[in-house]
């Protein structure tokens, strides 16, 4: 079996960088120009030319990582200069009849919408001035319920229909870290394909901790065509919500998802078996994710990774006064609590300040048989999640509950709900 190609190349520095990493998006034409070139060169060696994988008259879909609705600035979501290199590149050089962009951002701070999250991150801006013939808010098409064979977990999925329905779909990931997923690549872009407030819930339950196998069975509904890595300016730390930008100017492309996943999390310090998702993906044959097994062209990967700094899942012990309460606990609330402590600290609420006006907080989930009910006494308490009921620790729970100042309850298993909620609830307090 031949190898699958995967290129890497080197961007131009554009000028905009550095404003945009000390917080200032601005389009700058020239580095349209350079990041073009560098999508040019990175499809052009990986696939020979755009006609490989475009026909005459085809629809083309981009697929970007929407994220949630965040600026440019939160480098969450793909650069919007990046969106309209590539829309332009594709609109130029391809046979298609239409290129289209579309995507549905995830819960994150706000219940996500499409048409919001487009405008806020300049992705709808930057997709207009490529040319692209439209931009589709997912959230506002149908969806298809299709089963997907082969699946592990994710067996039935509502997907939604411009994505079954183009004839060739692009994948635009971000190069980030995700402290649920631990980078967030091309196989982690499918989320964006279900509905987020879809009745079965599958969004929000793809983020408990078989995220990474869900993720590779939502990848066997339809694969991309190609792949291409935004790697203009990554993110470290505690992504997605709360990273930090790190300069690559990197674009990284190729057919096999898993391989361009595979490679990218390598150039960001990873092995790729770190990551659940391409790991899962890479047992069942999905795609090749072993770097020997892959043809790297372009740069050498040694000659770009770096150490991209990783998110840090646990939320105990982060803040005084915020106190976790975890043991019998999945991932899935485990890494959104931490994911929403970070996002609300690093909001600019002072959170020192948030504690000596509205009291100590107390977050539970899961079975804790250690807790001590009167650690919430005439604190405020936040009990994620419903699997605590099914624990011994319950009757604690509940006591809890009597002795705490404020109670709030997340029901249900929704970790991204979870997480959203949470964050959102801490900052309306800290606003009253
Ligand atoms: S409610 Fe329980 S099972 Fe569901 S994500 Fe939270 S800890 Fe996991």
């Amino acid at each position: 079996m031949s190898k699958p190609t995967v290129s890497i190349v080197k961007c131009e520095k554009p000028a905009g960088n550095e404003k945009f990493i000390k917080g200032k998006y601005e389009r700058d034409p020239g580095d349209i120009v350079k990041i073009k070139a560098a999508v040019a060169k990175a499809v052009e060696a990986a696939i020979g030319s755009p006609d490989a994988i475009i026909k005459e008259g085809q629809t083309v879909l981009i697929k970007p990582n929407l994220a949630f609705q965040a600026p440019p600035e939160s480098f969450a979501v793909v650069d919007p200069r990046t969106v309209e290199a590539v829309v332009a590149y594709f609109k130029e050089n391809s046979k298609a009849g239409k290129v289209v962009v579309g995507d549905n951002p995830s819960l994150g701070m706000h219940v996500g919408r499409a048409k919001p999250a487009f405008e806020v991150s300049g992705m709808e801006e930057a997709a207009r001035l490529g040319g692209a013939d439209d931009v589709i808010y997912f959230d506002e098409c149908e969806v298809v319920e299709v089963d997907i064979p082969g699946a592990k977990i994710f067996k039935k999925a509502a997907v939604f229909k411009p994505f079954l329905d183009a004839d060739v779909v692009i994948n635009l990931p971000k190069m980030k870290v995700h402290i649920a997923g631990v980078v967030t690549l091309g196989l982690k872009n499918w989320n964006g394909i279900i509905p987020n407030v879809h009745p079965s819930d599958q969004q929000q339950g793809a983020h408990r901790i078989d995220l990474g196998q869900k993720m590779a069975d939502l990848y066997k509904v339809r694969k991309a065509d190609l792949t291409i890595v935004d790697g203009i300016i990554g993110m470290e730390g505690q992504g997605p919500h709360a990273g930090d930008p790190i300069e690559m100017n990197l674009i990284i492309a190729g057919q096999d998802t898993c391989a361009v996943d595979a490679v990218t999390c390598s150039v960001m310090g990873f092995d790729p078996i770190e990551i659940p998702a391409v790991r899962c993906a890479g047992t069942e044959g999905l795609g090749e994710t072993k770097i020997k097994n892959i043809n790297i062209v372009g740069e050498k990967l040694s000659d770009v990774a770096v150490h991209f700094r990783r998110p840090n899942d646990n939320p105990m012990g982060m803040y005084r006064g915020m106190d976790c309460y975890f043991q019998q606990t999945c991932g899935g609330c485990y890494v959104n609590v931490r994911g929403a402590l970070d996002s609300f600290a690093n909001s600019g609420i002072d959170v020192q300040e948030f504690l000596n006006k509205n009291g100590e907080i107390v977050v539970v989930a899961g079975g804790v048989p250690d807790f001590d009910p009167q650690c919430a006494k005439g604190k405020n308490l936040f009990v994620c999640g419903d699997c605590w009921k099914l624990f011994p620790s319950k009757p604690k729970i509940e006591e809890a509950q009597k002795l705490a100042k404020t109670v709030t309850l997340y029901p249900g298993c929704a970790p991204v709900y979870i997480f959203s909620k949470l964050n959102t609830d801490l900052q309306e307090m800290a606003k009253k």
